[in-house]
C-alpha cells in the first residue's frame, strides 16, 4: 500500500458516534505528502484524458491540480443550487434521507474522455450519482480515482462497470 496512509489522520466518532473519519487535511498540509499523492494519482491515469471531474468538495482539492498535471480541463460536480447555468441533477440515498448533486449541462462534450475523482469511497452512493451525471452530460468514464477506500463498506461493488483505483485502503 502507498506510504500516504501515515499522513491520513483517523478521528473517531466524527461527525457522529461510531464513524471513523479519515481526515485528509494532515496529508494536504504536508507538501511532500500532497505532491506524492498527486504523483500517485497521475500515475493511475494511463492514457490521455480530456476532463477531470471532481465531486464537491474534497474532490476539488485533488481534482484541480490533477487536471493541470494531465493537461485536462476541470469540471466540478456540485451540491444543489451552486451552479449558475442549466444543470443535470441526480439524487441518491443517504443513511437518513437523500442528497442531490449537479453538473452543468454543457460541461462535457459528447465522447470526451473523463477521469472522476473524490477523496474517499465509502458506500459508493456519491460516486454512483457522479457517474450518472457524467454520462448524462455525454462523457466517457475512463477511470474513477479515490485517495482513500473504506473496503469494508464494499462501495466498489456499486462501481463494478468502471476502472476504479484507490491509493490507500482501510
Ligand atoms: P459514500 O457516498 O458513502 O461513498 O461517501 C463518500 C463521501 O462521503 C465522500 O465524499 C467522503 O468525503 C465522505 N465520507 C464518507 N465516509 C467518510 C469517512 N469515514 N471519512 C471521511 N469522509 C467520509
Amino acid at each position: 500500500m502507498s506510504d500516504l496512509a501515515r499522513y491520513i489522520r483517523n478521528i473517531p466518532d466524527f461527525p457522529k458516534p461510531g464513524i471513523q473519519f479519515k481526515d485528509i487535511t494532515t496529508l494536504l498540509q504536508n507538501p511532500f505528502a500532497f505532491k506524492l499523492c498527486l504523483d500517485e494519482l497521475e500515475a493511475c491515469v494511463g492514457k490521455s484524458v480530456d476532463v477531470v471531474v471532481g465531486t464537491e468538495s474534497r474532490g476539488f482539492i485533488f481534482g484541480a491540480p490533477l487536471a493541470d498535471r494531465l493537461g485536462a480541463g476541470f469540471v466540478p460536480v456540485r451540491k444543489p443550487g451552486k451552479l449558475p447555468d442549466k444543470t443535470y441533477s441526480e439524487s441518491y440515498d443517504l443513511e437518513y434521507g437523500t442528497d442531490t448533486l449537479e453538473i452543468h449541462r454543457d460541461a462535457i462534450a459528447k465522447g470526451q474522455k473523463v477521469v472522476i475523482i473524490d477523496d474517499l469511497l465509502a458506500t459508493g452512493g456519491t460516486m454512483v450519482a457522479t457517474t450518472k451525471l457524467v454520462e448524462k452530460a455525454g462523457g466517457h468514464i475512463e477511470a474513477i480515482l479515490f485517495v482513500v477506500e473504506l473496503e469494508f463498506l464494499n462501495g466498489r461493488t456499486k462501481l463494478a462497470d468502471y476502472n476504479v483505483k484507490s491509493l490507500v485502503k482501510f
